[in-house]
This record gives C-alpha cells, sequence and structure tokens, in this order.
C-alpha cells in the first residue's frame, strides 16, 4: 500500500531539495503536487484542503533554519501534518477501572469483524488475559461457525447460540457465561450493515446499552476508501465508537481511508491489521505512519517485529553490530530464519526508508522465498573466514561457491553486492537520530 502516494511526494521533495532557496512560489508548487498525490491516493477532499492550508501556513511563516535546507524543512513540516492528520498522539486500547475489558466490534459486512475478534482474542490471551469471544451475528450460519473455528484455533472459549435471538439478549446471557467463567476480557462480534438504517443502527444502540463496552472499534476497510468513512461516520454517530480499526492495510488501495478517517470520524485509529493471519494485528503510531507514506520508512515498527521474532538479546546485539558495520555474512545466514518468520518480505521491505526505490533498484531480484534460499546456499558454500569478511572472495572462489551452490557467479556477485547496500543501509538506519537520521541518509 501507498507506494504510489510515496512516490509521488518523494520525487516532489526531491525537486525541492535541489534549489537553495524556496520562495511562496515554490512552496506552492510543490504543494499543487502534495495536493494532488493527495487526492490521487483517495484521500478526502476537506482533508486534503485543510492539510495543505496548514503546511502553507507554517511553511511561510517560518524563518529558513541554517542547519538543513528549505526542502527538508518543507518535508519535516508536511510530516508534521500528516502526523496531525493522523492523530497525534498514539490511542492505545482502553482498560476498565475494574471489571473485564469489553470491546465491541462493529463495521461492513466483509470489512474484517470477526477476523479482528480473534485477533484481540489472541493479543489478550498472550497479555495473560482469560477472554471470552461472543458472536451476536445470526444471519449466516456460517458467521458463528467462522468465529468458533477462529476461538478454536487459539485455544479461547467462545460463545454462541444456535437459534436466532435479538443481539442484546445474546449478549445478556453471554454476559452471564462470561461471570461464571471469571473470564477478563469480553469480544462481542456483531452482524455486520451494507448501509446504517434506523434498524441497524437500534439494534446496535441497544446492544451496546447492554454490554456497556469499554470500547466500541468501528472496523473500516482500507480497500472500500471513501465509502468506508462515510459510513464509519455513521456508525460512530449511531453508537458512539471510541476508536477505528483500519483492515486490510496491506492490500495495494491508495492510503486514503487511513488518511481521512480520523480527520472525518474525529475518533483516533487504535489499530491497523495487514494480512489475513491472525498475527497480523498492530498498535496504531500516528508518527511512524508518516514516515512510511514519506517513505522514509518505519525502522521503528521494523525493529519491534525483529524483537517480537528474534527475542530483544539477540536484537540488540544485532543493531550493536549493524551500527559499528560490522554485520557480516555469517549474522546474515543467522538471521535468514528468523527473517522469514517475520512475516512476508514484501511487506517488511514497505516500511524501510526509501523502499520504493530500493524495490526497483533490486529490479528484477524478487525479495521472496526463493530470493532467500539462494542466498542461504550462497552463503553456505563460502568458509567461515569468508562470512566474517566477504571482501576477500576473489574471482576463482566466486566461481566455486557458485558450483557449489547451485547458482552463477553473477548470482553471488549479485548477492555481495546487495549485502554491501544492506550493510550500509543499516548502518544508517541504526545510527541516524529518528526521521533527520534517515532524511540524511536519503540525501535529502
Ligand atoms: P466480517 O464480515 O466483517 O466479519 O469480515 P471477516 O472477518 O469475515 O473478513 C472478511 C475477509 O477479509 C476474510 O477473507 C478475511 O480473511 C479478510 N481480511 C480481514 N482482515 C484482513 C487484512 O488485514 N488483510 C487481508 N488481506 N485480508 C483480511
Ligand atoms: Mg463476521
Amino acid at each position: 500500500m501507498l507506494d504510489a502516494l510515496s512516490e509521488r511526494l518523494q520525487n516532489t521533495f526531491r525537486r525541492l531539495g535541489s534549489s537553495g532557496r524556496i520562495g511562496e512560489q515554490e512552496l506552492d508548487e510543490a504543494l499543487r503536487e502534495v495536493r494532488i498525490a493527495l487526492l490521487e491516493a483517495d484521500v478526502n477532499f476537506k482533508v486534503v484542503r485543510d492539510f495543505i492550508a496548514r503546511v502553507r501556513e507554517k511553511g511561510l511563516g517560518q524563518e529558513v533554519l541554517t542547519s538543513i535546507t528549505p526542502g527538508q524543512q518543507v518535508i519535516s513540516i508536511v510530516h508534521d501534518e500528516l502526523v496531525r492528520t493522523l492523530g497525534g498522539e498514539d490511542a492505545p486500547l482502553l482498560k476498565p477501572d475494574s471489571g473485564p475489558i469489553k470491546i465491541l466490534i462493529v463495521g461492513t459486512k466483509g470489512s474484517g469483524k470477526t477476523t479482528l475478534a480473534g485477533r484481540l482474542a489472541l493479543r489478550l490471551k498472550n497479555e495473560g488475559h482469560r477472554p471470552l469471544l461472543v458472536s451476536t451475528d445470526f444471519e449466516r450460519v456460517a458467521a458463528s461457525e467462522q468465529l468458533q473455528v477462529l476461538a478454536k484455533s487459539i485455544d479461547v472459549p467462545c460463545y454462541v447460540e444456535a437459534k436466532e435471538a435479538p443481539a442484546v439478549d445474546v449478549a445478556k446471557r453471554a454476559l452471564a457465561e462470561a461471570k461464571k467463567q471469571n473470564v477478563t476480557a469480553i469480544i462481542v462480534d456483531t452482524v455486520g450493515a451494507v448501509a446504517l438504517d434506523d434498524d441497524t443502527a437500534d439494534g446496535l444502540a441497544a446492544l451496546a446499552d447492554e454490554v456497556d463496552p469499554t470500547e466500541v472499534l468501528i472496523v473500516v476497510d482500507a480497500m472500500s476508501g471513501q465509502e468506508a468513512v462515510t459510513i464509519a461516520k455513521e456508525f460512530h454517530e449511531a453508537i458512539e465508537g471510541t476508536g477505528i480499526v483500519v483492515t486490510k492495510v496491506d492490500s495495494d488501495s491508495r492510503g486514503g481511508a487511513v488518511l481521512s478517517v480520523r480527520e472525518v470520524t474525529g475518533l483516533p485509529i487504535k489499530l491497523i491489521t495487514t494480512g489475513e493471519r491472525l498475527e497480523a494485528l498492530e498498535d496504531f503510531h500516528p508518527e511512524r505512519f508518516a514516515s512510511r507514506v514519506l517513505g522514509m520508512g518505519d525502522v521503528v515498527t521494523l525493529v519491534e517485529k525483529a524483537k517480537a521474532s528474534l527475542g530483544s538479546r539477540s536484537v540488540e546485539d544485532m543493531t550493536k553490530r549493524m551500527r559499528s558495520g560490522q554485520f557480516d555474512l555469517e549474522d546474515f545466514l543467522g538471521q535468514m530464519e528468523q527473517v522469514k518468520s517475520m512475516g512476508p518480505l514484501g511487506g517488511l521491505l514497505d516500511m524501510l526508508p526509501g523502499a520504493s526505490g530500493i524495490k526497483k533498484q533490486l529490479g528484477g531480484v524478487e525479495f521472496n522465498d526463493g530470493f532467500f534460499s539462494q542466498s542461504e546456499a550462497i552463503v553456505r558454500s563460502m568458509t567461515l573466514q569468508e562470512r566474517r569478511n566477504p571482501e576477500i572472495l576473489n574471482g576463482s572462489r566466486r566461481r566455486r561457491i557458485a558450483r557449489g551452490s547451485g547458482t552463477t557467479p553473477q548470482d553471488v556477485n549479485r548477492l555481495l553486492n546487495q549485502f554491501k547496500d544492506a550493510r550500509k543501509l543499516m548502518q544508517a538506519m541504526t545510527s541516524g537520530k529518528g526521521a533527520g537520521g534517515i532524511m540524511r541518509m536519503l540525501g535529502m
């Protein structure tokens, strides 16, 4: 997602970066491009209008700092205003003062509610809670079955009723059951609405009254664009949501929903989901997401993902080695398996600064498991000394390694070059101070 928007913005800023001074005219020219880029990404036009106005005002009002170029200054204003558009602060899930956490999930059909219920149950369980999943969806027989299957796969109890009954009644009995089972988190899945008519709105309001939730999450499908944002607003007006969850952020939607939904609904985005696997649930961080949009990458999320799958000691180690440029092919090999377990590589790459540029540079090389097994085979054909210090590999060794790994000398050379680039990138990423460091690295 967001590749097109990211790329356009980067192009615009690259042009700015080369000019010595930015006057009103240059600023307006740049902002015109930013506006087009946002509109093409399907961002709500009012959100775009306000955004551009804020950036312009700040841009004109600001003294030009001597330490950075005017281009960098504009980027930093755009970044800050993007963060603001996305909600500014992180908005964690609410915790009740006493009693169980109660989460009510609402949204349109097919937006990912039932899957989200499963994801939340899994997360809460991993945090030490005893969750109970509740289905109030009778529209299809398969609806409650789907939740039951999910519940079973993560070994969490699930409350469903075989006979159709009003959602309010089901919820009442589910809450009683929750008390008996001494659960600490209740997650209520609801029937999806295509549009929010009065009946549906009343039904949901009654359900919310009964459940008295700590959190009403309105699910927005990133793939349905502005339409989903409008419906989210209607849901909020009907039952007062507490937060937004944007699903399918992994899809190649243009990003308009994520960038608009906070301003249009006034509700914070709390979570995003980025894949079909239950684990693909992320806390939403406006700051990091803005960096992702601007192609500065999302190094923090990347490091957190790595932490989750590597254990923090090896991450610290690795980061230290990356920073000092000591990361060698032996480390590379050691991490390969674990990197594979971090999820689809395309997604990981999107979090890196300038990812679209990197992807292009890599040209024909597919960053998939095939790429990994080939790389692994090549590294395994080297001696330990060579892995520690790839610079010593001469032409004849490279040919032997190619033969040993069933690849060609070109493959070996390409891997070594990529590794060299990656090591540079890692060093810059880990030693830079936040966005500033990353921008410096990108030469912006
Ligand atoms: P509901 O009708 O709102 O309950 O939606 P479901 O939870 O049944 O999900 C509808 C479809 O969207 C299913 O095929 C899910 O696997 C898929 N889905 C949900 N979340 C995501 C996501 O973050 N990424 C992707 N790619 N698919 C998702
Ligand atoms: Mg469902």
